[in-house]
């Protein structure tokens, strides 16, 4: 699905593209009725896997929450977000509050892409167990070896309030933009 091998691979605990492509362009289409705004939005949350984004080496603060204090990010300090709140959260409210913006102002695909980025942050909240969040670089990404944190046929509490959570995201920028269109 041009998505970067690496997700699709269990051991990393994030969500692959089934979830940030494929389920999010029925679930944008279910809310909006309209397969181009899904199929952007999608896209713009699968392509946060990529770039200087990605889960491997980029800007892990769109992934995991990067807020807490860890040896690793004291060493590489290229990752920790220096919040109070779970970095995934704050970019997801951000995104929200930018795509609104440009929604506003007539840029409504870039604004749908900005969305497509917050629903990534948000979707990522539930793909793995807490206990890993804040853990160093290393145990983070290795200790899920195994695991099935990140397979939603074995986490479905974990994909159940994806789901859910996704739904409440592009219901509040619905609201958002109808207000604004007032
Ligand atoms: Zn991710």
């Amino acid at each position: 699905m041009g998505n970067d091998p690496v997700n699709n691979v269990d051991l990393w605990g994030l969500w692959g593209s089934d979830v940030h492509f494929d389920d999010t362009l029925k679930w944008a289409n279910e809310i909006f009725n309209d397969e181009n705004k899904a199929q952007i939005i999608a896209k713009a949350d699968n392509d946060v896997d990529s770039g200087f984004t990605n889960p491997v080496f980029g800007d892990q603060s769109w992934h995991f929450n990067t807020n807490n204090f860890s040896f690793t990010y004291y060493l590489f300090n290229e990752s920790s977000s220096g919040t109070s709140e779970d970095s995934r959260v704050e970019h997801s409210n951000k995104q929200m509050e930018i795509a609104a913006l440009l929604y506003n102002i007539g840029l409504e695909d870039e604004s749908f892409r900005e969305l497509g980025k917050g629903l990534h942050a948000l979707q990522d909240l539930y793909a793995h167990d807490d206990k890993y969040v804040g853990y160093m670089f290393i145990v983070e990404r290795w200790a899920h070896l195994g695991g099935d944190a990140d397979n939603k046929k074995i986490n479905s509490t974990g994909y159940d309030k994806t789901i859910l959570a996704t739904n409440n995201y592009l219901e509040q920028y619905q609201t958002r933009i109808e207000n604004k269109n007032k």
